[in-house]
């Protein structure tokens, strides 16, 4: 049966690849009928031309003549604005691809999860920011939520949610980002251009410079720690810069069970597209005989405080996961402005994360996505003053 999918941030990395899974490997198992952008009006009409969905939205209205110009004739609806995106996020899909990038893909994501379908979750920042208000959200929808980064998604493969006391810990593994050999010293005078060049993995920009602070992993540790219902004390973080191993799962008897693959976004893409099957994809084959070797160590949470901060943010709960989101998109933009430097990167968040502390509620755990919101705006307000 052909299954009816929505792409929220379907011109990005993530977006662009579940289109050209779906272009090779299946167009006739799925209908594109919705798809958002935020201000790239261009890729969205070719996307839409391409595609023909039903609903297309922009969230930034500057560009809107260009797609109302570009798709005149075409009978696809287009909406915009955050009103748009939110609609976007409702349109009557069987699956729903979350690959906004940031806060941002909030209310859109949760759109989605309260149709009570399917969704590929790749926008961890909404579950970061939102954490037990959006799992709740979750759970009364009846929603299934499929994690589509790669350590979550491979976590998901080999963990026996029936039996989750059988589980020891879970291992992230991380590839350590294009700084993981550099001394803190040399760390102050990297650039834009260095920190946004991944050895490994084709990612958007805010991601890439997340994977160079390795805040990245940070805020993976604490999606895992939402998806997967675990403490702060039973997630490890493993450095693997081959990333073949995408994350392991250790079990009481000490097997532990691993997904591997190559660095490709579009193998976990495509398990959350076919989920409960497989697709078939163009994904080069794994060759360990050429990789030969693969390495781990242990993270340096002193060189990479990203680390240490995530990880003090999941365990002191309440607002702290989303002061700690909120401030480093700031930050990280205000870096790709030349506004920053890298290494004032998590300084910055220490620092506001810091200001909150004293606020009786910092440990409250929050109730609603208003309170979501609004701390999310504070510490953006903050963030900025410091920048
Ligand atoms: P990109 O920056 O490549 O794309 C982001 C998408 O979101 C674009 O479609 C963009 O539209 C849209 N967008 C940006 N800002 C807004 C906004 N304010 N409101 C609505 N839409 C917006 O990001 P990625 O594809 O790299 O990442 C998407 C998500 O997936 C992130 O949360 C990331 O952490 C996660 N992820 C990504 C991986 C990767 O390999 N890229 C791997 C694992 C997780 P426009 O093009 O118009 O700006």
């Amino acid at each position: 049966m052909t299954r009816r999918v929505t792409i929220l941030g379907s011109t990005g990395s993530i977006g662009e690849s579940t289109l050209s899974l779906i272009r090779e490997s299946a167009p006739d198992d799925y209908k594109i009928v919705c798809l958002s952008a935020h201000t790239n009006a261009d890729a969205l009409a070719k996307q839409a031309l391409e595609f023909r969905p039903e609903f297309v939205a922009l969230g930034n209205a500057d560009n809107q003549d260009f797609l109302h110009d570009a798709l005149a004739g075409t009978g696809i609806k287009i909406g915009v604005g955050q009103k748009a995106l939110i609609e976007a996020g409702a349109w009557h899909s069987d699956f729903i691809m979350a690959a906004i990038v940031g806060a941002a893909g909030l209310e859109p994501t949760l759109a989605a999860v309260e149709q009570g379908t399917t969704v590929g979750l790749a926008n961890k920042e909404c579950l970061v920011c939102a954490g037990d208000v959006f799992i709740k959200a979750v759970k009364s929808a009846g929603a299934t939520l499929l994690p589509v980064d790669s350590e979550h998604n491979a976590i998901f493969q080999v963990l026996n949610q029936e039996r989750p006391n059988e589980v020891r810990r879970l291992i992230l593994t991380a590839s350590g980002g294009p700084f993981r050999t550099l001394t803190t010293s040399q760390l102050q005078s990297v650039t834009r251009a260095q920190a946004l060049n991944h050895p490994v993995w084709d990612m958007g920009e805010k991601i890439s410079i997340d994977s160079a602070t390795l805040m990245n992993k940070g805020l993976e540790l604490i999606e895992a720690s939402y998806l997967f219902q675990r403490p702060s004390s039973q997630i490890d973080i493993i450095i693997h810069p081959q990333s073949i191993i995408h994350s392991m799962v250790e079990y009481v008897d000490g097997s532990v069970l691993s997904q591997m693959g190559s660095p490709d976004m579009r193998i976990p893409i495509a398990y959350a597209l076919a989920w409960p099957l497989r697709m078939e994809t163009t994904v080069q084959q794994l060759n360990l005989a050429k990789i030969q070797k693969l390495e781990f160590y242990p993270p340096d949470s002193d060189k990479f405080s990203a680390l240490r901060l995530a990880r003090a943010a999941l365990e002191a709960g309440g607002m702290a996961p989303t002061i700690l989101n909120a401030s480093n998109e700031v930050a990280v933009e205000a870096f790709l402005q030349d506004r920053l430097k890298f290494s004032a990167l998590t300084d910055c968040i220490e620092i506001v994360m810091n200001s909150f502390k004293s606020e009786k509620s910092f440990a409250k755990p929050l109730q609603s996505i208003k309170d979501v919101l609004d701390i999310d705006e504070r510490a953006r307000v903050r963030t900025r003053e410091l920048v």
